[in-house]
């Protein structure tokens, strides 16, 4: 697909490969807005992309996600590691937050070129946040970052969905969260490889790790399937480094047993039929509601004449729906 901007993508993407910040804001607010800039970016970027390590970091609002973040971005630095900061924020419609999150964190990184920071939140974010943000991820991938930090809030449909992005994931748990095994029900334990019991210089966080790591020894996976369970202070550093070494240890090992490559892979296949199984509803529905007999039946069951079950099956099952599809092209 040709794009019919005044400023084509690729110009903006090699400034932005060769370090021009400007150039990479623009490319991130493209990819965001505009679903078919989003394409083209995304296919440019595919080939130059699949050398980041990418680090999801969840948990509720106050964890000290951004906390952490900013020191293993620190951690990260100090090995000489480039780092692209993404912080989502699904829940506000306006970019509040996660602009405050910015600001908290610039002041630690604002001078140093080796860390870019982006918020993305749901205003602005055409054709679905988690689409957004994978754009992200692959956009800082295929610029060069070696280190990908993704942060999101809580456990949403939306944040599995951005987490999926992550090649590890961490979530965040504070001792004052309460029952450790409500926080499982919440479908935690599926998506962490790692836990951050942070704030570990409160009461209750040994109390809380190993309430986790009862919940963990549960876990019908093989033991190097299971997720870790670590102390952290975020504030003062304390247990930072450790995290992070141990991230890279998981990454370095998914690597090399074949775990990571069959996670991208299993990932870009889900993404691929997401994308198919999208296209064909929109497709449909566009098409619905242009059809005369599928107006028919809806207005049928509008009074009260015929319940949407089977006005389902009989728009499928007489053709109205796929028909009036063949239709569309
Ligand atoms: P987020 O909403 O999960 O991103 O949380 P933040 O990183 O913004 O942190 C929320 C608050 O917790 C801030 O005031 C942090 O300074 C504080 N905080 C972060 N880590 C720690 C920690 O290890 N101990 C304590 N006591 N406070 C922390």
């Amino acid at each position: 697909m040709q794009l019919q901007t005044s400023h084509p993508i690729p110009p903006i993407f090699s400034r932005a490969v060769a370090g021009d910040r400007r150039a990479l804001a623009r490319l991130f607010t493209r990819a965001e807005r505009d679903p078919s800039d989003r394409r083209e970016v995304m296919r440019l970027a595919y080939p130059m992309s699949g050398r980041a390590s990418v680090i999801g970091v969840t948990g509720p609002p106050g964890a000290g996600k951004s906390t952490l973040a900013d020191g293993l971005a620190a951690a990260a630095r100090a090995e000489g590691k480039t780092v692209g900061i993404l912080a989502v924020d699904p829940t506000s419609p306006f970019s509040g937050g996660a602009v405050l999150g910015d600001r908290i964190r610039m002041q630690r990184h604002h001078l140093d070129p080796g860390v870019f920071i982006r918020s993305l939140a749901t205003r602005g974010a055409g054709g679905g946040l988690s689409n957004a943000a994978a754009a992200a991820v692959r956009i800082m991938d295929a610029v060069g970052k070696d280190i990908v930090l993704i942060e999101t809030v809580g456990v949403g449909q939306t944040e599995l969905d951005i987490m999926e992005a992550a090649d590890i994931s961490l979530v965040v748990l504070v001792p004052e969260a309460g029952d450790a095994v409500q926080a499982m029900k919440a479908g935690l334990l599926e998506i962490a490889d790692v836990f951050a019991i942070n704030k570990a210089d409160r009461d209750g966080a040994e109390r809380m790790a190993a309430a986790i790591r009862g919940i963990i020894a549960l876990d019908p996976r093989p033991p190097e399937m299971r997720p870790a369970v670590m102390l952290t202070q975020a504030l003062d550093g304390v247990g930072v480094d450790a995290l992070y070494d141990h991230i890279q240890t998981a990454l370095a090992d998914a690597a090399e047993s074949g775990r990571l490559s069959r996670r991208r892979a299993e990932r870009e296949r889900r993404t691929a039929a997401r994308q198919v199984s999208a296209a064909l509803s929109a497709a449909l529905r566009t098409a619905l509601e242009s059809d005369p007999r599928a107006a028919e039946i809806l207005e049928r069951v509008s009074r009260g004449e015929l319940d949407a079950r089977a006005a389902a099956r009989q728009m499928l099952t007489n053709g109205a729906a796929l028909a009036a599809l063949d239709d569309d092209g």
